[in-house]
């Protein structure tokens, strides 16, 4: 059967380490696959830059696909903005057009399967269960799982090709689209500081929902509308909050770390 391989870039760290990963590990099989970025139109300008520089580290094009319909002709069809629990923006923005992309390789008469190469680390194996698919013609391979690369192997390989981490890691977690909502209050004050431009145009969206007919609040966030979150008495708040927070996510680790040597040592102790 013949075989048809694409990795599917985010424009974050693992999957391009995963490129890297690949171009050093599995050349031959790589000097073979398509780099596919699945182009919302709404990421944010850093992750352009990342691409392009993928490019020339790697040496190699990436196919960049778009959907269809822009993010605010699919707003004027859902008439709310996507949610945690209604996700509509992965689905019309990422999913339906990578399938219509592979599909499309199918209507030349290509025959075979398509080896799709995902970047979930072998910390987080759990996640290919909610990505695994059951479609007769893509076939989801997790190379870093097979060869249990995890979070320090990741930093690693950016590291050692000279690539690094897309320029938004310095104020914020994760890739993808600006207005995302699964990233924090305090994500939120950072894209604020970095970018006003597309925080004023999440908060135009927002907006734009809140004329329609549903007339609840129904924002980004589900605590705070933006424009709530820019005062100054609640920015005050969030950055606190926030920094409370990685107070004790840190003394939580130490702990546990403090707690595990202990029981090391008990180990030691009981078994030797
Ligand atoms: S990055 Fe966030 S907003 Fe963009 S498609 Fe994915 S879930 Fe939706």
């Amino acid at each position: 059967m013949k075989e048809y391989h694409i990795l599917s870039l985010s424009g974050g760290k693992d999957s391009t380490a995963l490129a890297f990963f690949m171009k050093e590990n599995m050349p031959e099989i790589f000097e073979n696959t398509e780099l596919v970025f699945c182009d919302t139109e709404c990421e944010l300008p850093e992750t352009y830059d990342y691409l392009n520089k993928i490019e020339v580290f790697l040496g190699k094009k990436i196919t960049r696909i778009k959907p269809e319909k822009s993010f605010e002709h699919l707003m004027t069809i859902y008439g709310y903005l996507p949610s945690v629990h209604q996700r509509w923006c992965t689905v019309e923005m990422k999913t339906k057009v990578f399938r219509k992309y592979v599909y499309d390789l199918f209507q030349k008469n290509w025959e075979g399967v398509v080896n799709m190469y995902i970047g979930i680390r072998a910390d987080e194996e759990e996640r290919t269960l909610s990505s695994k698919n059951n479609d007769s013609i893509i076939k989801a391979i997790y190379p870093f799982v097979e060869n249990q690369q995890r979070r320090k192997d990741i930093e690693n390989i950016l590291e050692k090709f000279g690539i690094g981490y897309p320029d938004y890691y310095k104020w914020r977690k994760r890739s993808g689209c600006y207005f995302c909502m699964y990233q924090s209050k305090n994500d939120w004050l950072n894209l604020y500081e970095n970018h006003k431009d597309l925080f004023f145009k999440a908060m135009e969206y927002e907006k734009k929902v809140e004329n329609t007919e549903r007339k609840s609040r129904f924002g980004w966030n589900c605590d705070m509308a933006l424009e709530d979150m820019i005062k100054p008495e609640n920015m005050q708040k969030i950055r606190n909050d926030y920094k409370n927070l990685v107070e004790k996510k840190a003394q939580k680790l130490l702990k546990e770390k403090k707690d595990k040597n202990f029981f090391g040592i008990l180990d030691i102790d009981s078994f030797e």
